[in-house]
């Protein structure tokens, strides 16, 4: 951290830094992975407990309410302890999204759960056929009476096979490649009809899956939105999603892989790359203070289109930056894989390398970004996602 702080910004410092050494289980501190739900629960668990488990969510929701400046604070002692991963596409997707758009029974009833984590969500977008262009998506939501009954396939789940709820986007008639004919639903992922099928990564693990519908049936209540009319919704929501994965806090994390990693192989004397980890310092701040200016212009109404796409390539890119000299770092180790990282002691060079590949792809890839800003802040003809 380079930025000044106020008086009452380091004491929240300190407290964040006591509670989090007090209550993180070593097992959970500085995995190289994103560890399944059922192991990071406890530490989301706590986090709730203690009223921390969604600071950018308002008070009136049962959030933190937290400032931006607050939020930071937390990024930045979850990188510098290890914390781990937890599952947040209810915290950072569905759960603002349903603030925004929800109807107040579909708040009332998911928005406690999110918090508590007794709704693990996944996310229903992508189809093998259907990635960056959305607007392709061909799952079938038919309406028959009051339900919806859905058929199709959904790809790339994360979480998919460990959640109990998803969101998707259905379409009433199949073949069409329209934004208009699209619904976006609320699905319990226990209902009779799902098929989840792990998919195995390059890392190694099976952190997402295939999910097939057979016949779903969903009450019309939980459609967010109008039937038909989903495609505003889905984007409002890529909207949230881009600016939690533009956080500061993968770019905190890959540092702190780098001090580590210089450490264990000797390097935190050389001048050489202390000038290459004071740039990636330098270039964690420039995502910080966009991280800071994307918040302000959402609050205040002022975004001109296309901050989250900004974000999101910012945060990602800088992040890969860093783990790329990671890589340089840990020289002829590069290669090396242990089965669980950990301390200083035992690093595990080459997962977090294989994990940041996926970083330019979630979220609508990079490229798509791009294409969005070249639409909407340029003007230019573009892919818009
Ligand atoms: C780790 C991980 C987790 C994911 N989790 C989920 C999830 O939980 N739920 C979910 O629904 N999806 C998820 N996804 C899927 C993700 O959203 C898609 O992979 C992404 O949108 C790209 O779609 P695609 O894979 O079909 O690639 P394609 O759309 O086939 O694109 C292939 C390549 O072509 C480029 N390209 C495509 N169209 C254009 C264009 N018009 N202009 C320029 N370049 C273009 C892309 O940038 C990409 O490099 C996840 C992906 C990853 C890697």
């Amino acid at each position: 951290m380079i930025r000044p702080e106020t008086a009452q910004e380091t004491a929240f410092r300190a407290e964040v830094r006591s509670w989090f050494e007090a209550n993180l289980q070593q097992h959970l501190r500085n995995l190289t992975f994103r560890p399944a739900p059922k192991e990071s629960m406890a530490w989301y668990g706590a986090l709730y407990e203690n009223g921390w488990i969604a600071p950018h969510w308002p008070k009136s929701f049962g959030g933190m309410g937290a400032s931006a400046e607050e939020q930071v604070i937390l990024f930045e002692e979850s990188a510098r302890i290890g914390a781990p991963d937890i599952p947040t596409q209810g915290l950072n997707h569905i759960g603002p999204l349903l603030m925004k758009l929800g109807t107040p029974r579909q708040q009332a009833f998911h928005l406690p759960r999110i918090l508590s984590g007794e709704g693990v969500w996944c996310q229903g977008y992508s189809e093998p056929g259907s990635g960056s262009d959305l607007a392709s998506v061909q799952t079938r939501g038919e309406v028959r009476g009051g339900e919806i009954v859905i058929n199709g396939q959904k790809i790339w789940t994360t979480w998919g096979h460990h959640a109990n709820w998803m969101y998707a986007l259905v379409r009433a008639i199949p073949g069409e490649k329209k934004k208009n004919g699209i619904t976006f639903v609320l699905l319990d992922m226990n209902t009779k009809g799902i098929t989840r099928r792990p998919i195995r990564t390059i890392a190694g693990d099976d952190e997402f899956c295939e999910v097939f519908f057979d016949d779903v049936a969903v009450p019309l209540s939980n459609v967010v939105g109008e039937v038909d009319q989903g495609w505003r919704v889905a984007t409002s929501l890529l909207d949230e999603e881009r600016i939690r994965i533009g956080t500061p806090l993968l770019p905190l994390r890959a540092l702190a892989r780098l001090r580590a990693v210089m450490k264990h192989n000797g390097l935190s004397n050389d001048r050489e790359w202390q000038r290459r980890l004071a740039r990636s310092e330098i270039a964690v701040e420039t995502v910080t203070a966009a991280y800071f200016q994307c918040l302000e212009r959402f609050e205040t109404g002022n975004a001109a289109g296309g901050e989250s796409s900004y974000l999101k390539i910012l945060a990602t890119e800088v992040t890969q930056d860093i783990v790329d000299l990671v890589q340089e770092a840990a020289g002829p180790l590069r290669a090396v894989k242990v089965p669980s990282a950990g301390s200083d002691a035992r690093v595990d060079f080459s997962e977090m390398y294989l994990q940041s590949r996926r970083l330019s792809i979630y979220g609508g890839s990079n490229e798509i970004q791009r294409s969005i800003l070249a639409a909407q802040v340029l003007g230019l003809q573009g892919a818009r996602r």
